[in-house]
């Protein structure tokens, strides 16, 4: 089957760029599903273009209209996988759907390691592109980060924190977010909450649920 780079889900239209990962959360769905309501999102292959994107996402837009479907004007790049590690591709559709479809917002969930992957400070290269990055803070200090997202690298909660804080230096919106409740644990939810307003966050807690969380 053809990859899904980009599927619907309640309304809601996502970029699925990636199976790959710096992290490794322990509540990661794709430790325990393949796929999101049906969609089957592990690709076959990680070798696509910009084009093979925009392709699936004008086909999802053409269908919509013949079929008198209409999407929210946002289009979310998350997917099983970390969709940054795939930034060049990302700012080229993000640019395209700007271009073509200027009402449409841009969000980006990420697990924001992408300075310390690319080196250097990207998120300048995203402004006007992106509109809100939804980064996932997963705990209080890197004790707890390092326990639950078991990321590739050390010193990965600080490059969290230096991201998020390099989000909102840049006047781009940004939401913090921690999941709780997975399998009966708890997160210091008011702690975490004041982490990430002090780096110029809005905040999210994410409900585990069964199936995934909210
Ligand atoms: S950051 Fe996201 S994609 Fe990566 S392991 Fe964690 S939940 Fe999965």
């Amino acid at each position: 089957m053809a990859n899904v780079l980009v599927y619907s889900l309640d309304g809601k239209i996502y970029v699925n760029l990636t199976n790959r990962c710096t992290n490794d959360c322990i509540f990661c769905l794709r430790n325990d599903k393949d796929d999101v309501c049906g969609q089957k999102l592990w690709l076959d292959s990680e070798d696509f273009t910009a084009e093979d994107v925009i392709g699936q996402y004008n086909e999802i837009i053409r269908n919509a209209r013949n079929n008198g479907i209409s999407y929210a004007d946002e289009i979310i790049f998350c997917g099983y996988g970390e969709p940054m590690l795939k930034l060049d591709i990302l700012k080229e559709v993000a640019k395209y759907i700007k271009e073509t479809y200027p009402q449409v917002k841009i969000r980006v969930n990420t697990n924001g390691h992408a300075n310390y992957v690319f080196k250097r400070n990207v998120v300048p290269e995203l402004k006007g592109l992106v509109d809100l990055f939804s980064v996932s803070l997963n705990g209080e200090n890197s004790e707890e980060y390092d326990e639950l997202s078991q990321p590739k690298f050390e010193g990965a909660y600080d490059e969290v924190k230096k991201f998020i804080k390099a989000c909102s230096d840049e006047e781009i919106s940004v939401v913090s977010s921690v999941v709780e409740g997975y399998k009966g644990r708890h997160i210091n939810i008011e702690k975490c909450e004041q982490i990430a307003k002090s780096l110029g966050s809005d905040f999210r807690v994410r409900e585990w649920i069964p199936a995934g969380y909210s």
